[in-house]
């Protein structure tokens, strides 16, 4: 219940921002309150902003009641600045224009983009944005400005603060200032000059005072994010920069950002990499002082428990199984213009480290695969560390920088702290070339010893790396609340009252995000840890990372693959401690539509989860448990009269076909919607896009066929119309009369093929149906009839298979695995139609959607490949998951409609549509407003 003033803020908000945005529920309070560090806060109310207006009006309205905020991106930060206990702001959806600017030498993106899409549109320039932190496929603009973040490749020279051209924000009593404009800083200044004459005066203190400003310079020499960047006043004295400048690295708590204009930095095309093995820490060092002067990219540091971490991972080389107990690795990346230039690179690099005597000879490699290969036992570092820990635990990785001169000691310094501390699990890697090392443990929480040690363990850390080394404590992921205690001890008095004035000057009331990067609790670090309770192994890795929000559908509608795993947690612990009996009812309660029925179980979030959970599968079992032996039956039941089921299906759909037909759409529409209302969803949301039932296919064991383009008329075909295609025909406004069985039937023999179907076709069906609702035995059931079948039919695997829709096929594959030659349609097409048909390009713009099926098998590209040999023009629907999800698409269609919310848009000027799965391409219509059907039509139509 929110209450107090949280309440006359709701009211204040509820006129400007429509109430399904602002969430104060249990669950979705609880959900919220995790970003990827290993604290939690629960925040009152949730507010998602979807324009600048609203954002500015929920800075007002806070300001006026002195109300905290805290802003969320992608929610990935590991310390702690990207939650709240009071108002937590999420500006993501609604955040994602981008515009690209003199030619790609810069580029302005809206905060709610992810790093990676920025570097796509900059590819065909040559060009990248500078920061490069490794999460950023997921992190998001406003993320990686606010925390200045970095990576393996930006250094100090191309991140985030060293590239920005331009900021837009809205500062804390909600005015708005444009550095790319001149008329918003003409207006600045009018308005609010003194902010800029207080910035201009520090700059000048602190470049009076020679002791100050040496210390802040050397400091930044150095990867540094503790505590604001002091180095805009050292480096600025205008107003305008060093205010910008501030910005980057401030996590959410100076003010906000709408957008940010990034100076672009090169990005070679050529690249060779190459593993080098080190006796031990000291030399593999000594190797980097060398390399800093070498044209190298990147040099990744990873000591012998590093690599032992990884050294039974899939392709990881098997000499490093036997390396010697002190070896420690240097993973050296280099990049150039040309291939000739790349050589060069290559043999300057080796020469200038040869005297340093290595374990095992090395080279380097310009193959991708390998390159991929080696790239695997660093990036795997950090989640087989997380993977492997024990359940309850937490995965902690932290992010210290030392003058590169000291990187050895330090490296071994840290080593003796591990086993000083008893964290004998702990690895070390990092960017050597930065002095910039990660070290990953895995603490339990759940004991206050545990707590204590950790307490003392970071007390020792922070001096070794502040009073013997004078690095930073944060490098690259943020102060937090995490190293808040430290930034003192780290800068000393007088940096430190710097950074309260700063705080000072843009949040005079203390209400954005306080309590991060300064924070007077000197225990603030030990306090609000997440509970870990250990509830099952299909969750108990997860590290709450938000890796797989970016892949999910139902992310921005109901919940996100982290958040279904995070309420789950909460869930069973408070099942399992009988703890706060009316919260957990509740929360179970709202879990039901928000985790189970809105889940599309289409394991995209597996993909992306560097621990490979696969929350798919969590809910599809959670579906299966909350089962009543009445319904498995009925289940099974169907799954042994798919025959019957499918006649059934053909009828009823025929039926309902008809009926509007003579209703007509207005009224039969309007039926349609009371009925699906008043069943609670149980029958199905009827759309003009409904097919009819298709014909009874009367498919004998063996086809022949007698046309005169026979290629070769050896070659056979299994051919496996799924029980979808056999039950839906074709819809009202498919421009073909004939279904997609037929077309299908007709292409294969065009290209010479005998069409092989599988003994009782009509019966047969590949489970996915009944496994996606957690009917686990009637999936089997139907899974095993189904291969006997093709089995037979292809005479055990000697002919392709072909399916029709690519889920199925997907399902068929994980059941079946490589028994069979199993081909989804884009895949067969792309390899076994194409070179058999004479394609002529037809003169349409079409559009095309990989659907999730087809991306988990990695043939998404197929389809794309082959609309635009076969039509002018392609565009190539951007959307991972449409949410039709098998019926989800008919029951509950808002999952449907949040998935495919930019399809129309992206659809301008098409003619018509393509996918792969029959009941998708219901949904893609719908949303779309033109027609989608199977691929196979326009192949058809282009081999004609
Ligand atoms: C496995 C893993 C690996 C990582 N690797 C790296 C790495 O290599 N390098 C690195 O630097 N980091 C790394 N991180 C940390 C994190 O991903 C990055 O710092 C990232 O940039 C955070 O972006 P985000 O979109 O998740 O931001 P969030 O976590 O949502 O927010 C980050 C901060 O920015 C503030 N904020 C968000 N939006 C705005 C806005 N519009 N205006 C003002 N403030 C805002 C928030 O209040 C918060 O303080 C890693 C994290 C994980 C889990
Ligand atoms: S499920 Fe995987 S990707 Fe998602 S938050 Fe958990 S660990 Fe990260
Ligand atoms: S299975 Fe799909 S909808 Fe469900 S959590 Fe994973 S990505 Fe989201």
């Amino acid at each position: 219940m929110i209450t107090g003033k949280y309440k006359e803020l709701y009211d204040g908000l509820t006129g400007v921002i429509p109430k399904e945005r602002l969430l104060h529920d249990s669950l979705s309070t609880l959900a919220f309150g995790t970003d990827a560090s290993f604290y939690r806060l629960i925040p009152k109310l949730i507010v998602k902003v979807q324009s600048e207006d609203e954002l500015q009006h929920v800075v007002r309205e806070a300001d006026k009641l002195t109300i905290p905020i805290t802003f969320r991106a992608a929610g990935t930060s590991l310390s702690g600045q990207a939650i709240s206990d009071s108002v937590l702001v999420i500006a993501t959806h609604g955040w994602q224009k981008h515009e690209i600017l003199e030619n790609g030498g810069k580029i302005r993106l809206q905060v709610g983009l992810r790093g990676f899409q920025a570097n796509g549109w900059l590819a065909k320039y040559g060009k990248k944005i500078g920061p490069d932190p490794a999460s950023i496929d997921s992190a998001m603009i406003g993320g990686i400005a606010a925390n200045n973040a970095s990576g393996m490749c930006c250094g100090t020279s191309e991140n985030s603060y060293k590239t920005i051209a331009d900021i837009r924000i809205v500062l804390s009593d909600g005015s708005i200032l444009d550095t790319a404009s001149k008329e918003s800083c003409e207006s600045f200044v009018k308005n609010n000059s003194s902010i800029l004459e207080r910035l201009e005066k520090m700059a000048a203190q602190v470049k009076a005072d020679k002791v100050l400003n040496e210390k802040i310079i050397h400091k930044f020499k150095i990867k540094n994010t503790t505590g604001y960047s002091l180095n805009a006043l050292t480096d600025f004295s205008n107003g305008f920069d060093i205010l910008k400048h501030l910005m980057i690295g401030s996590e959410g708590t100076l003010a906000f950002i709408s957008d940010i204009t990034y100076n672009t930095v090169v990005e070679h095309p050529h690249k060779a990499l190459a593993l080098a093995i080190y006796p031990n820490i000291e030399s593999a060092c000594k190797a980097v002082q060398i390399l800093k002067n070498q044209p190298v990219s990147a040099v990744e540091l990873m000591d012998r428990a590093a690599l032992r971490s990884v050294d039974s991972a899939k392709g990881v080389p098997a000499y490093l199984k036997t390396i010697s107990d002190n070896a420690a690795a240097l993973l050296i990346e280099t990049r150039a213009e040309s291939n000739g230039q790349l050589m060069a690179n290559t043999e300057q690099i080796s020469k200038s480290i040869e005297a340093i005597a290595t374990e095992l000879p090395f080279s380097f490699t310009s193959d991708n695969k390998e390159q991929a290969i080696l790239w695997k036992i660093r990036k795997e570092t950090f989640p087989t560390v997380a993977g492997m820990r024990k359940s309850g635990r937490t995965a902690i990785i932290e992010d210290v920088c030392f003058p590169m001169p000291e990187l050895a000691s330090a490296t071994l310094d840290l080593q003796e702290l591990f086993a000083k501390h008893g964290y004998t699990e702990a690895v070390i890697f990092g960017h050597a070339l930065e002095g910039n090392l990660h070290f990953v443990f895995n603490p339990d929480f759940n004991d206050q010893t545990e707590i204590d040690r950790y307490s003392n363990f970071m007390d020792d850390v922070a001096e070794m790396v502040v009073d013997k080394y004078d690095g930073s404590l944060k490098a690259e992921h943020g102060t937090g609340r995490n190293m808040a205690p430290y930034v003192e001890k780290e800068w000393g008095e007088s940096a430190f009252k710097l950074m309260k004035e700063i705080k000072d000057i843009f949040d005079p009331k203390g209400i954005l995000n306080p309590g991060v990067i300064l924070n007077n609790d000197n225990k603030i670090h030990l306090k609000n840890l997440k509970p870990m309770a250990s509830i099952r192994e299909s969750a108990d890795k997860c590290m709450e990372c938000g890796f797989c929000e970016g892949t999910c559908v139902s992310e921005g509608f109901t919940l996100s693959p982290r958040q279904r795993v995070v309420a789950f947690r909460e869930m069973e612990r408070l099942r399992l401690s009988g703890e706060e009996p009316h919260r957990a009812a509740e929360l179970n309660n709202l879990y039901k539509y928000a985790g189970l029925a809105t889940c599309a179980t289409d394991s995209l979030c597996y993909m992306k989860c560097p621990v490979k959970i696969d929350t798919g599968k969590l809910v599809k079992e959670l579906r299966h448990e909350g089962h009543s032996q009445r319904s498995e039956s009925i289940a099974a039941y169907i799954s042994n009269n798919m025959s019957s089921v499918t006649a059934a299906m053909r009828a009823g759909l025929s039926l309902f076909f008809y009926i509007r037909l003579i209703m007509g759409k207005k009224v039969f529409g309007a039926l349609a919607t009371t009925f699906h209302k008043f069943s609670g969803g149980l029958v199905p949301l009827w759309n003009e896009h409904f097919p009819k039932g298709a014909k009874k296919l009367s498919a004998t064991k063996q086809e022949t066929h007698s046309l005169t383009d026979v290629v070769n008329n050896t070659d056979k075909v299994v051919y496996f119309p799924s029980c979808i295609t056999r039950a839906m025909g074709v819809a009202k406004d498919y421009k073909d009369s004939l279904e997609i069985t037929q077309i299908t039937e007709m292409l294969l023999k065009r290209a010479g093929y005998d069409i092989v179907y599988p003994n009782e076709l009509n019966s047969l069906c590949c489970g996915m149906a009944f496994s996606s609702k957690g009917f686990v035995e009637a999936g089997k059931q139907a899974s095993d009839k189904l291969e006997a079948a093709l089995r037979e039919a292809s005479e055990n695997g000697k002919y392709p298979i072909l399916c029709d829709m690519s889920p199925c096929l997907y399902t068929m594959k994980t059941n079946m695995g490589d028994r069979l030659k199993l081909y989804e349609p884009a895949e067969f097409i792309q390899d076994k139609l194409m070179g058999r048909l004479n394609i002529r390009q037809l003169d349409k713009k079409v559009a095309v959607f990989a659907v999730c099926s087809a991306k988990k098998m990695e043939v998404d590209g197929a389809i794309a490949a082959i609309a635009r040999k076969c039509a002018k023009e392609v565009v190539v629907i951007d959307s991972n998951c449409c949410g039709f999800a098998g019926d989800r698409g008919f029951l509950l269609p808002k999952l449907n409609q949040h998935g495919l919310r930019f399809i129309k848009e992206q659809s301008i000027g098409c003619e018509e549509g393509y996918a792969t799965s029959r009941t998708c391409e219901i949904g893609l219509s719908n949303h779309s407003g033109i027609t989608f059907s199977s691929i196979m039509y326009l192949v058809e139509e282009a081999s004609r």
